[in-house]
């Protein structure tokens, strides 16, 4: 178990020290900001989405090791996928972090993101995690205003010229 944990932890500090996806797409038709004003945790994701897939995906920010590493994480678990089934990895991925979904006794797609099942146990690091999760959900979804507890998550209105989500 301990050598699980270590496991864990070495793969958050990689994607940590090595970003995935760091920066952003410059044709970007999707894009949103999240904030964690309890860490100081700030993303800015860009993304590209065409026939309701997820083409490309990039984020940028300041954050602690937990929210870079599952930002950087995040991005290259949905890449590539279709629109609804990244928003069932942002319900599981929630569910794994809060305590709600148990990723190793219930079926789920969360694959290598299991190594964040132990910030269900840092109450001051969930919203770390799921930050960059709200902002995905955010950016798919830009006509929503959503109204989670303490990250606050603001959607930019300019520049987005695609509003064709169907
Ligand atoms: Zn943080």
């Amino acid at each position: 178990m301990s050598d699980m944990r270590q496991l864990y932890q070495e793969v958050i500090l990689d994607h940590n020290r090595k970003p995935r996806n760091f920066g952003s797409i410059l044709a970007a038709n999707r894009h949103a900001e999240g904030h964690n004003p309890l860490c100081g945790d700030h993303i800015k994701l860009t993304m590209n989405v065409s026939d309701n897939k997820i083409e490309a995906i990039a984020f940028e920010g300041e954050g602690c090791a937990i929210c870079k590493a599952s930002a950087s994480m995040m991005t290259g678990a949905v890449k590539g996928k279709l629109v609804q089934d990244a928003e069932i990895m942002v319900e599981e991925f929630r569910g794994m972090a809060t305590g709600t979904l148990d990723p190793d006794g219930q079926d789920n797609h969360l694959g290598k993101l299991k190594v964040f099942v132990g910030v269900k146990d840092l109450p001051s690091r969930v919203k770390c995690a799921i930050l960059p999760w709200h902002t995905l959900h955010a950016a798919l979804n830009p006509a929503l205003n959503p109204n989670q507890t303490g990250s606050s998550i603001s959607t930019e209105g300019e520049a987005d010229p695609v509003s064709d989500h169907a």
